[in-house]
């Protein structure tokens, strides 16, 4: 019996994409990967100025407070570090024609985890102050009764100011903190939702048709008892553009995917 050989038809197909290999877009080559170096480089940087805070005291109120506005006053470095990396994964996936899915999506992951997180410190941050605030108020009252300084006397006036002092002081970092870390919050929420949405197949579609599998699915037209119901339970109906098969799913938006992203 003769053994069946597979004779090479054609040209080799592994050579083909040796072809393709000059990129669309005019950019120096090395530039995604300066970007992602960047971003490594600052992003250890701001953890080792964090270990500086080292040992945890999360019972003491003053610790916290220290820990939450070092944080909000540097919270720009993870923010820059993290849109530096990402802009260098999606330059290199838009040259090289891939997409790094994995790490869109540890990347994107990370930036909404901690934009969260600062968002979620706000309060915290606003209690905590106050409590001290409230603490010091009460130690200087508390002083100027023991010492019993006579009405428009130089002590009473030094009391009276340090009261002003420590007011002004505390509500103006009350507020330069918390508009930091809103502001840069909200954009860690943002780089995140978008790096999480290069992990979709199309950036613009979360649903596939459940019949055919295709990705060309929009929101359907809705009679007034689906409208109602999309109203208040956020389930959806779709319309696949291929088939014209209607499908319902849960869309926080109304958009063919399920959150934000
Ligand atoms: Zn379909």
């Amino acid at each position: 019996m003769e053994k069946e050989t597979v004779k090479p038809s054609g040209a080799p197909s592994s050579q083909v994409p040796a072809l393709q290999e000059t990129p669309s877009l005019p950019l120096p080559r090395p530039l995604p990967t300066a970007l992602i170096v960047v971003g490594l480089g600052l992003l250890l940087a701001f953890l080792a100025d964090m270990v500086a805070l080292l040992p945890p005291q999360p019972q003491d109120v003053v610790w916290q407070v220290n820990v939450l506005e070092r944080l909000f006053n540097e919270a720009s470095i993870p923010m820059l570090a993290l849109l530096a990396m990402l802009s260098g994964l999606w330059l290199s996936d838009a040259l090289n024609g891939t997409k790094s899915r994995v790490f869109n999506a540890v990347l994107g992951g990370l930036a909404l985890v901690f934009g969260l997180a600062l968002l979620l410190a706000i309060p915290l941050y606003s209690n905590n102050v106050n409590r001290i605030y409230t603490f010091r108020k009460a130690e200087i009252l508390n002083e100027k009764q023991l010492r019993k300084p006579e009405k428009g006397s130089e002590l009473a006036d030094q009391y009276d100011r340090a009261l002003e002092e420590l007011k002004a002081n505390t509500f103006r970092n009350v507020f330069r903190f918390n508009a930091n870390a809103g502001v840069v919050g909200v954009a860690l929420v943002l780089l995140g939702v978008l790096g999480i949405r290069q992990t979709r197949k199309r950036p613009d579609v979360g649903f596939t048709c459940p019949t055919c599998k295709s990705g060309n699915v929009r929101l359907s037209q809705m009679n007034p008892t689906e409208k109602s119901l999309a109203l208040v339970t956020r389930i959806h109906t779709f319309r696949c553009q291929d088939c014209g098969w209607r499908f319902r799913r849960w869309s926080l938006t109304g958009k063919p995917f399920t959150f934000l992203f």
